[in-house]
């Protein structure tokens, strides 16, 4: 039985989906007005780690991803999302290209680092430009039950006229006043935009180039609005689960449930899971700070993308990973040990060798450190135990390639890799290391460690194992 800890009730609770069958997902994806770092991508392992448990224990999951391409203010570093520059537009000036042109740039980057993390694709990513008539919609829903007024600067949402606004969500309370710039014409410090009117032409500053008609004129939508739009649109008014940076549980989360509960009158979502941050140095990585890596900086340093993720599994997911080169140095070599380890097994389907008795064990201890609100770290504990067992390697392999559907370290294709690479050590080499092993039959150790340093010279690397030994390329 898979157990979640759901912020909203603060609480471990057992899943019970809406439908038998499907689970709803819906994932805050990124702003593409910059490439994502590898602590946004922490948050997109976690969900993605969500989908494909909820995929092991035999879900059909409709996964959705947002991309905010608009509307996204940068007032919101300092604690308010409504003021500020509109961050497409602010790099579009930046970069002398179109706010289009930025969208579909860091679009694509973040689809590429998506893929090369190996993070499940989800059945849609939904962009909040292709979904301004919802958006207006859902405007309309709200300002015909009273939950609007408009100002001179956009249409917001009165948080009082909605009895449990911050209350139901039962969120982190709402910071405010602290060192936001308020905006006074709001009725009450919560309030948040819905529509924002693009600038007059006589405020000189300058015309808006994603901008679009509405019932009360030209502007753009508030960025928390897209979520409750697109989400309620591909998953129904009600869904299961949403996912998102802990960051969010503040402000953007608790404005998501208002607008859509104040619209439909039913509860928005039943699960919240909000992953923690990836900290440098104690502090908090974050695009402003310019304390950021991205994938690209890591495999520049030679880097596999996949350490990266093994490094994500070794914390739980709502705990804090301070990020270190040494701790992704240990946690690369490990994952290399992983994949040579197995490329030395022989292929599942050749073999046919019984179970051991407690062979099952694994797969169950294994079950129930992921269903346990996603324990990863045990549950790679597990993987290494049944990795280092005296199992049959074939009947290793199958188990060990279903739990990779979870992890996510491509075990499978890594490891064939190596053994193919290995089977092309041309024959010279492989007949001094027959040599070699000759020699340490006859205990003549000495000339047998010359021999080895040989083949090293030519650039193979020698290993003994259990089975004897073996050599590949350095
Ligand atoms: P953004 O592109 O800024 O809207 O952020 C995208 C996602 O990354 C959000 O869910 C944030 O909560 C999350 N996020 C931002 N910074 C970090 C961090 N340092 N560690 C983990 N997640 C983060
Ligand atoms: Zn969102």
């Amino acid at each position: 039985m898979l157990k979640l800890y759901n912020s909203l009730t603060r609480k471990l609770e057992s899943f019970k989906p809406i439908s038998p069958t499907t689970v709803g997902v819906y994932a805050c994806g990124p702003t593409v007005y910059d490439f994502a770092h590898i602590g946004n991508f922490r948050t997109y392992n976690t969900s993605d780690l969500l989908v494909r448990v909820l995929k092991y224990n035999n879900y059909d999951v409709d996964y959705v991803m947002n991309l905010t391409d608009v509307g996204h203010l940068t007032g919101d570093n300092l604690g308010d999302a409504d003021l500020g520059d509109d961050r497409m537009e602010k790099t579009a000036a930046k970069e002398g290209r179109s706010a289009w042109e930025v969208a579909k740039f860091y679009t694509d980057a973040f689809f590429k680092d998506y893929e090369l993390l190996g993070l499940t694709k989800p059945k849609r990513f939904v962009r909040a430009t292709d979904h301004i008539r919802e958006q207006i919609e859902l405007i309309q829903r709200l300002e015909e039950k009273g939950f609007t007024y408009i100002i001179t600067d956009g249409i917001y949402f009165d948080t009082s006229q909605f009895e449990d606004y911050g209350a139901l969500s039962d969120l982190d309370k709402i910071e405010q006043g602290a060192r936001i710039q308020i905006n006074k014409d709001k009725k009450n410090k919560r309030d948040f935009a819905l529509w924002k009117f693009s600038p007059s032409a006589s405020s000189g500053q300058g015309k808006r180039q994603m901008e679009w008609d509405s019932p009360w004129g030209v502007g753009f939508p508030g960025w928390h609005l897209e979520c409750s739009a697109m989400s309620m649109k591909y998953l129904g008014e009600t869904f299961d689960i949403h996912t998102g940076g802990v960051d969010l549980k503040s402000t953007h989360h608790p404005n998501e449930i208002a607008q859509s509960e104040a619209a439909t009158g039913k509860k928005f979502v039943n699960y919240w899971i909000h992953g923690a941050f990836i900290l440098v140095a104690g502090e908090r990585m974050s695009k402003s700070l310019g304390n950021n890596y991205k994938l690209y900086d890591l495999q520049k340093e030679g880097y596999d993308p996949l350490a990266l993720r093994y490094l994500y599994l070794q914390t739980h997911y709502r705990k804090e990973l301070n990020f270190t080169f040494a701790s992704l140095d240990a946690a690369q070599t490990a994952l290399k040990k992983l994949w040579q380890d197995v490329s030395s097994w022989e292929d599942p389907a050749e073999s046919d060798r019984p179970l051991e008795k407690d062979f099952k064990d694994y797969e169950e201890v294994f079950m129930e450190a992921v269903n346990d609100d996603l324990n990863m770290s045990k549950a790679l504990g597990v993987m290494w135990e049944l990795v280092k067992s005296d199992n049959p390697t074939g009947a290793k392999s199958r188990l060990l390639f279903k739990m990779d559907e979870i992890l996510g370290l491509d075990i499978k294709n890594r490891s064939f890799e190596i053994k193919k690479e290995e089977g092309v050590v041309p024959e010279h080499i492989k007949e001094m290391l027959r040599e070699r092993e000759k020699l340490r039959r006859e205990k003549r150790f000495n000339l047998a460690d010359l021999a080895r340093k040989k083949i090293e010279k030519l650039g193979y690397i020698v290993e003994d194992g259990k089975k004897g030994a073996r050599v590949r390329k350095a």
